[in-house]
């Protein structure tokens, strides 16, 4: 693959990012060139560009999410394909043990890459809609625990899925009819078909929606009527929890919202080629600096 070595990795990162054509991440000038070693043989060390335009050098990692980060382009991406690529996601011991790197680079690895697959300019779902709502995350079930919600460490989060288009995901702070319509409204346009189960609390929904309110009666053994039915949400929300439950063991409330973006960049690229999903994640983490301090202090 295109990572097999530092300096394929990095040229394949350059490609993805500038085509044919480097440009300064600063000034955008394009009258830029590579550095070469002392005896120039060879590209520097670190792959650096000078920019005529600024004055300054540049990298291929500066303004994503690899910018202040040392640990090797050809580990960032191996861990770009395999969470673009494994079904349930992959995990932190799977990276430290494929490429060598730590434990902890590991995590700081999956941690921006969930970063950059999050959607910075989602655009609102529309059509049959499915809405559901589920709690997931916390540690694994123990015996006797059955309890959810308040008291226990699973978060509640809603998922919208256009049927044929993408997935959207909310974690919610509870699941009451006033905060679920509310992030009906948020996200799906009004000309669309509401379709939820019997959970009273879309009740009133309907009336917003150009094509009504439909539920799918669970109890009465009565899964699909027409095309009345929410396997399309039920079916994401499996996936989500074996990724959660096989993969990731425990996710914390705080981390849980990027887990979720993890799994909806995957169902939302479903229709590429492992490949081009690749691609596509590493070119989201253009433009993405990390702007939040994350646990995993930044000094690798
Ligand atoms: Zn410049």
């Amino acid at each position: 693959m295109a990572c097999a070595d530092e300096k394929a990795a990095v040229e394949f990162m350059e490609k993805q990012r500038w085509g044919g054509e480097a440009a300064c991440p600063r000034c955008g000038d394009t009258d830029v060139y590579q550095m070469m070693s002392k005896d120039g043989s060879e590209r520097q060390a670190n792959f650096r560009w000078n920019c005529r335009g600024c004055k300054k050098q540049f990298t291929v990692r500066i303004g994503t999410v690899f910018e202040d980060s040392r640990i090797e382009l050809r580990h960032w991406c191996y861990a770009f394909w395999r969470a673009s690529t494994s079904k349930k996601g992959v995990s932190a011991l799977e990276i430290h043990r494929h490429t060598g790197v730590s434990y902890k680079s590991a995590l700081f690895l999956l941690i921006r890459i969930r970063f950059a697959m999050e959607d910075s300019a989602p655009t609102p779902l529309s059509g049959d809609v499915e809405v559901d709502e589920t709690y997931v995350g916390g540690k694994p079930r123990y015996k006797g625990q059955s309890k959810r919600g308040r008291g226990t460490n699973k978060q509640a989060v809603v998922a919208l899925v256009e049927r044929g288009g993408s997935v959207k995901t909310k974690p919610v702070a509870n699941v009451t009819g006033k905060t679920l319509k509310s992030v009906i409204r948020d996200d799906v346009q009004t000309d669309s078909r509401i379709i939820t189960d019997e959970n009273p609390a879309y009740n009133g929904i309907g009336k917003e929606y150009a094509g009504g309110h439909h539920t799918v009666c669970h109890s009465a053994k009565e899964y699909v009527r027409g095309d009345v039915h929410s396997n399309t949400v039920e079916g994401f929300f499996s996936s989500v929890k074996r990724g959660l439950n096989g993969i990731y063991h425990s996710v914390s409330k705080e981390h849980l919202h990027r887990y979720m973006a993890e799994f909806e960049f995957r169902y939302n690229n479903r229709d590429l080629e492992d490949g081009e999903r690749t691609i596509a994640a590493i070119k989201a983490a253009e433009g993405k600096r990390l702007l939040y301090t994350n646990p995993v202090t930044a000094t690798y």
